[in-house]
């Protein structure tokens, strides 16, 4: 059966509108921030969220959302802002917050005014998260928190946490969990950076001791917090997100290969070279026809959870491989480390290579991925944690 994946006259002139916003409005050396706004003005950033709170209000399109994504990348354009704040805690008070909580967190969330820290491993509860100890007691009015999160990124540089804290200590584990907003700025909490191996100190611990929340800064209801952690507003960017990542590192990977010296002749030459990158091409080209399965089986109203859970899989292995790849090409380079202040040559090939071990663990581990795609994809028995 013929596949046609072009995409009809509509969306090709959809493109050409993106097209012509990018070479009207897209310099380098404009205001970022300027840009920003404008391509939110012009409907293509922060899609899913009204107006009224910043975004773009659009309706949900997920082939329109993967056109800008790759008009955007074509041109070298800034992309929408990142982060726990934009990616995790906004879809999360759209779908599940009051008015006021949006009215008061989004507007400066998508400003990037806002930083969020996401307050949910501690120690000895990470894929097992359920397991969480940190307590919320109600106590005149205020939250008061009392416990320990770990691995908490970038925690010293944000305003707030959105954090899973155990309210109903009597309920079954996911049954007593609470989301709770907190102010990380207040005596009641300390922040300790850890330091890496790769010399950054990126993680903290963050101690509680009787830290407090206002009662209403809950997002859903008391024992609610482990649904509402898991909720997802479609988000049409997932789909097609991990692509674009795949593809830039493949690209850059090229380029090393067309530059290095191996055996005596330029990288790209040597037979065993070829043969990974034919093999990594291969991949990359299955991760595109996934998204497009994706984009198709939620257009027609399917469930595409299990394969985007397959996606970031794929794409923390093939990450994994282009960087050890690299590796091979630059030979002992590949021995230093990617620490101080060197002007970034090769040695970033090692900082990739760390970072693609750290995507293998971040938001759940591949073990769990495994475990899940095993037990909802395939009704194999369920191993009863992660899940
Ligand atoms: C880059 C990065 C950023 C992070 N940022 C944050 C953050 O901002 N906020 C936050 O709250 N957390 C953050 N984390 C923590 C992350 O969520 C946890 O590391 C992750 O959930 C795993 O938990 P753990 O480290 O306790 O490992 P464990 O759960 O102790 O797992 C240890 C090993 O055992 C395996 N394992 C565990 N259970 C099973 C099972 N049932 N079946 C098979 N194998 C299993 C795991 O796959 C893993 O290999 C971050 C982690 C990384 C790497």
């Amino acid at each position: 059966m013929a596949i046609d994946l072009q995409f009809g006259p509509e969306h090709e002139s959809f493109r050409q509108d993106v097209s012509d916003f990018l070479q009207r409005e897209w310099r380098k050396g404009r205001d970022v921030a300027e840009f920003r706004t404008a391509a939110t003005d012009a409907g293509y950033f922060y899609r899913s969220v009204p107006r009224r709170f910043g975004g773009s209000e659009q309706a949900p399109d997920s082939i329109k959302a993967s056109i800008i994504a790759s008009e955007f990348s074509r041109h070298g354009a800034p992309g929408e802002l990142k982060g726990n704040g934009i990616q995790m805690l906004v879809p999360t008070l759209l779908e599940r917050g009051e008015d006021w909580q949006k009215e008061m967190f989004i507007p400066r969330t998508l400003s990037g005014e806002w930083q969020w820290a996401q307050g949910y491993s501690e120690p000895g509860s990470g894929s097992d998260l359920a397991s969480l100890r940190t307590r919320g007691e109600l106590v005149d009015g205020k939250w008061v928190i009392n416990g320990q999160k770990v691995w908490t990124s970038y925690a010293r540089s944000c305003r707030y946490t959105f954090a899973l804290v155990r309210t109903e200590p009597d309920a079954p584990k996911h049954k007593g969990i609470s989301y709770l907003i907190i102010d990380l700025h207040q005596p009641g909490i300390d922040i300790r950076p850890m330091k890496q191996i790769n010399g950054g100190d990126d993680f903290n611990e963050v101690f509680f001791d009787n830290a407090t929340t206002p009662e209403n800064w809950i997002v859903g209801k008391r024992g609610e917090g482990w649904s509402v952690s898991k909720s997802t507003l479609r988000h049409e960017r997932n789909m097609l997100g991990g692509i674009d990542r795949s593809e830039a590192i493949f690209n850059s990977l090229i380029k090393l290969a067309q530059r290095a010296t191996l055996e005596g002749q330029p990288a790209i030459s040597v037979p065993w070279v070829r043969d990974l990158l034919a093999g990594l091409k291969a991949e990359l080209e299955m991760q595109r026809h996934s998204g497009h399965i994706q984009i198709s089986r939620a257009l027609s109203g399917g469930d595409a959870s299990l394969l985007q859970m397959m996606g970031k899989l794929v794409q923390s292995n093939f990450a994994a491989a282009v960087a050890e790849t690299a590796s091979q090409i630059i030979e002992d380079e590949a021995l230093i480390s990617p620490i101080g202040n060197r002007r970034p040559g090769n040695e970033r090939w090692v900082g990739q290579y760390m970072n693609s071990l750290a995507t293998a663990i971040a938001g759940g581990t591949s073990n769990i991925q495994r475990n899940i795609i095993a037990e909802r994809g395939y009704g194999l028995p369920r191993d009863g944690i992660g899940t």
